[in-house]
């Protein structure tokens, strides 16, 4: 039996876009931030993310999900994509697609992984990796709104070069007044910096977050052994599991 159409629904989030890639930001060697012209785009909130869909010549598709980083701009959209190297898409984004082609999106999507300027409590970042895609778009859109909102983010690498949004991180501008970056490197440590390469620690959670009875609304985003192991060291720092949201990118740790 076919479905009825949804007025307003099938064309609006639901349907697939021509995205036309404008303009690429070199965050690494191995991850750009993809802005495409989407016209009609419905507008989105930090946090969400979209579905990206390549099609072949011979009509093949693959889709993948990318997390918007970087608040709505009109028809303009950011996704920043890292390369899995045996990778099907990933690599495609970041080596072959050329500024002026174009591919398909949709969205945006997600409901729960969001934050909105309006919501006062402290908010707690802590991303992994490529993981930090979503949380720089509620960085961006704290600065975009004038927001005074406490923000504590703390950002695993692997090494210093491996940072994407460095700059902007490492060098924030006076609207990012009560934004407080703590950084931890896994593999290959800064010099001079006295913390020996490791992954982040309950240690380091409570150390660089915020306690438990300030209620802070938690992000946590990255691979996902290492979102469960951040998740579930807040529970045992006290916060509860309800404040928590979570968002995994691939299925390894690291
Ligand atoms: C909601 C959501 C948002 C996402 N947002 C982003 C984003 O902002 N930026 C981004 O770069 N990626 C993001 N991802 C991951 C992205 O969707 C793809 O999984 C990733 O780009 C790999 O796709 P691929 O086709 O290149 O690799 P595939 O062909 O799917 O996989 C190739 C190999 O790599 C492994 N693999 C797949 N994904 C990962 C991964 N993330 N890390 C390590 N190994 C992996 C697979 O197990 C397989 O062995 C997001 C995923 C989700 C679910």
């Amino acid at each position: 039996m076919a479905r009825a159409a949804v007025p307003g629904r099938l064309t609006g989030r639901l349907a697939w876009r021509a995205a036309r890639l404008v303009d690429v930001a070199v965050q690494t060697p191995a991850a750009h931030s993809l802005t495409f012209e989407v016209p009609g785009w419905p507008g989105h909130r930090a946090g969400q993310h979209v579905d990206v869909r390549l099609t072949a010549d011979d009509g093949y598709t693959a889709q993948r999900s990318y997390s918007l980083s970087a608040p709505a701009a009109g028809s303009h959209v950011e996704i920043t994509v890292q390369r899995v190297d045996d990778g099907e898409v990933s690599p495609y984004l970041v080596d072959g697609l050329e500024v002026g082609e174009s591919i398909e999106i949709r969205g945006p999507v997600g409901g729960w992984f969001l934050w909105r300027p309006a919501d006062p409590q402290p908010v707690l970042l802590v991303g992994g990796g490529s993981g930090i895609a979503p949380l720089m778009a509620m960085v961006r859109e704290r600065r975009r709104t004038g927001s005074h909102v406490p923000f504590r983010l703390i950002y695993s690498v692997r090494a210093p070069d491996d940072a994407l949004f460095a700059d902007e991180l490492r060098h924030p501008t006076s609207a990012d007044g009560g934004l407080d970056v703590s950084w931890i490197h896994t593999r290959v440590a800064p010099a001079g910096d006295p913390r020996p390469p490791g992954r982040i620690t309950l240690a380091e959670l409570a150390a660089h977050g915020w306690p438990a009875d300030f209620t802070p609304s938690c992000f946590v985003c990255g691979p996902t052994g290492f979102v469960e192991f951040v998740a579930d060291a807040l529970v045992t720092l006290g916060h509860d599991p309800d404040v928590i949201r979570t968002e995994r990118f691939g299925p390894t740790g690291g």
